[in-house]
């Protein structure tokens, strides 16, 4: 391990998806009382890859770095594009900065992994093994720290699971009331978006400490939306469940819809395994049910009765998801809104809210508009809006194993 006085370089956060990639850079320094400083230096993304690759980068002052077509790789795939991008990242940054590490978000660390580890031959060949329970992204993930290993073996490069931060649940919250061979075999709740809770964990826990001690629920609510109980700080039960399509509607993705649903849909118009992926992950949703976008600002800006319907669907489906986790925890104290459109629309927290009244729960119209800190009235249960911030955390957790 290298002496913590020492580190000064850049530290890269990777999100992989099938077509893109999200890259973050961040600059370490060691600060004199000990331990390490991270600062965003610039971030981006390579998207269109396979068809027409589009780089597009930031600083983080918010100058344009790059808003390019990157036309030599439409043909290419994530591993094959992965070298090309380390290169373009590595150019861009000073010489006295050099990279020091890599840090991914993985999807699953399924029933194995309860924190971030340092991702060696033996620990992918593990992650792989995992590869079924998640496998629109899983694969996709292993795939970008194959190919980083590959052009750069010198690079330690961490693994941070969305499923980590919730393996403190108890079986009452991540039992399925299936047989037990299932159960055994991993058919399980895991619980996503563990990084982004861990974040605002980590943020209560530094600037609201009464509250973080407490029983809050966390509402991430972005185009992937689901929601967290955390009492003092320790999850203890969340909406999604052994996929990302638990829980509340979402872009494109239903939310909890009755299994017998499926079973019709596969006799009924022969739906297989493919189509119902299709069906499920890309067509559902608010795209589904207003036929018009799978995206909140489009929703809200339509004055068309199915848009109306989509959005009356999600608020009174997350205002749900808080009853049922106060449930899990006894009660709750306060309630965190995270995530685009939890970080942006005040209306949806608003109707939230209103749902949410008898529970004890007002919030003020001009603190709620401000989109920021606390938006709730005197003599209501605190309610936060918090930006949370997943690279962040990557990057945190990546320092802290590698450098200590
Ligand atoms: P993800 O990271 O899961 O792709 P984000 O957290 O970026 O998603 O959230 C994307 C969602 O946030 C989209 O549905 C987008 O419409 C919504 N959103 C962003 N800004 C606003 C806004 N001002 N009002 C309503 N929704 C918004």
């Amino acid at each position: 391990m290298t002496n913590a006085c020492n580190i000064k370089g850049a530290l890269l956060v990777l999100n992989s998806g099938s077509s893109s990639v999200k890259f973050t850079v961040f600059q370490v320094d060691t600060v004199a009382a000990g331990g390490h400083q991270l600062a965003p230096f610039f971030a981006g993304q390579l998207d269109g890859i396979g068809t027409a690759a589009r780089l597009k980068a930031k600083a983080a002052d918010k100058g344009l770095l790059a808003d390019e077509p990157w036309g030599h790789l439409d043909k290419g795939t994530v591993p094959s594009v992965l070298p090309h991008l380390l290169s373009w990242i590595e150019n861009n940054l000073p010489t006295d900065l050099p990279l020091r590490a890599a840090g991914h978000r993985v999807v699953h660390g399924g029933s194995l992994f309860d924190k971030p580890v340092l991702a060696t031959a033996s620990v992918i060949a593990q992650l792989d093994g995992l590869s079924p329970l998640a496998p629109l992204h899983q694969p996709q993930n292993l795939a970008a720290i194959r190919a980083l290993a590959k052009s750069r073996p010198d690079l330690p490069q961490v693994a941070c699971f969305d499923t980590a931060f919730h393996q403190t649940q108890p079986a009452l919250s991540t039992t399925y009331a299936i047989p037990k061979r299932y159960t055994q075999e991993g058919v399980r709740r895991y619980g996503f978006h563990g990084l982004s809770y861990e974040y605002i964990a980590q943020y209560l826990a530094a600037n609201k400490p009464g509250l973080a001690k407490g029983r809050v629920v966390v509402a991430h609510l972005g185009s992937g939306a689901s929601l967290a109980a955390l009492k003092n700080g320790v999850s203890l039960d969340t909406s999604m469940g052994f996929s990302a399509l638990d829980g509340v509607p979402m872009g494109t993705r239903p939310g909890a819809i009755d299994p017998g649903i499926i079973i019709h849909l596969m006799r009924r118009y022969s739906l297989d395994a493919d189509e119902l992926e299709r069906l499920l992950y890309h067509e559902s949703g608010l795209l589904g049910v207003s036929g018009l976008s799978n995206d909140m600002r489009a929703i809200e800006a339509s004055q068309e009765p199915d848009a109306q319907l989509a959005h009356d669907l999600f608020c009174s489906r997350v205002a749900k998801a808080v009853a049922s986790l106060a449930v899990s925890m006894g009660g709750i104290d306060g309630l965190v809104f995270t995530a685009g459109i939890g970080e942006h629309s005040a209306l949806i927290r608003e109707k939230i809210c209103r749902y949410l009244a008898w529970l004890g729960f007002a919030l003020d119209p001009l603190s709620n508009e401000a989109n920021d800190g606390l938006i709730s009235t005197d003599g209501s249960l605190p309610v936060h809006v918090v930006p949370t911030d997943e690279e962040y955390m990557i990057a945190s957790h990546t320092i802290k194993l590698q450098f200590g």
